[in-house]
């Protein structure tokens, strides 16, 4: 699947997720006595926008917090004649660092594996092989929903799902791209998959001022039409929910 954004390519309107008979129906999450959560981030934004609400669930309840960078996003911008004059790998890494920050997670524990942006299908061993040293059983691991419909985004949710089952940890998948190409009516989503986590207003505040420290992705980094933001504001708007939904991998073939 490719994904386009630009004007006329927004996805699906708040307003129709607000009326999805699928996304009500979701029920509650339950995290349960977990001590320790590995999230997975395939750029370094993804743990922010898919799982902004659930650090900060982790942070209050005093559990380990540990977060794989698997790329450093350089490839944000990849028509963009101004994006081989900037160091969008550092620059990314420090607004995620920002964003974190803001979270309430002051000196965040990140692993970067520097996989190639846009190459991480052809890098699952290593991304596999890395996982499997960080992991521990009853860990609860944050990925990207494995078919959440950009590659790197679906490889990262693929190789947790293996390696949380190898390990016997908990795996979560959260939704970031999905939001942009799923019918709101439909079954795309496997709504009676997923988990729906509350975000009390204070976390809700927070989480938004986060997507903020994101300003390579939220807002344009040039002039011309490549260098047009990535997440422009009606995207953004889905990170903003007083909800974050998780897709559960229990019981799911590998
Ligand atoms: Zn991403």
């Amino acid at each position: 699947m490719r994904l386009i954004v630009d004007d006329t390519h927004l996805g699906p309107p708040e307003l129709a997720w607000n009326v999805s008979k699928g996304l009500a129906s979701v029920q509650p999450i339950e995290i349960g006595d977990t001590r320790r959560i590995v999230l997975v981030a395939a750029h370094p934004d993804d743990e922010v926008f898919g799982a902004g609400g659930l650090i900060q669930y982790g942070l209050s309840k005093g559990m380990s917090l540990q977060l794989l960078a698997v790329t450093d996003g350089e490839g944000c911008h990849p028509d963009s004649e101004v994006a081989p004059t900037l160091d969008l790998a550092a620059i990314r890494h420090s607004e995620s660092r920002e964003a974190l920050r803001r979270l309430g997670w002051v000196e965040p524990d990140i692993a970067q594996l520097h996989l190639p942006d846009g190459e991480v299908m052809n890098n699952q061993e290593t991304l596999r092989a890395k996982l499997m040293t960080m992991l521990r059983p009853g860990d609860l691991c944050v990925a990207s929903w494995w078919r959440d419909g950009h590659p790197d985004h679906d490889a990262c949710g693929a190789a947790a799902l293996w390696a949380s089952q190898m390990v016997g940890a908990k795996m979560l998948g959260y939704l970031v791209w999905a939001w942009h190409w799923a019918n709101p009516q439909g079954a795309d989503i496997p709504w009676e998959q997923c988990r729906r986590l509350d975000l009390q207003d204070r976390e809700r505040a927070r989480k938004r001022w986060a997507t903020g420290a994101f300003d390579s992705q939220i807002n344009p980094i040039g002039r011309a039409a490549a260098d047009a933001a990535v997440l422009p504001a009606p995207l953004l708007r889905r990170f903003w929910r007083p909800y974050e939904i998780y897709v559960e991998a229990s019981r799911m073939p590998v």
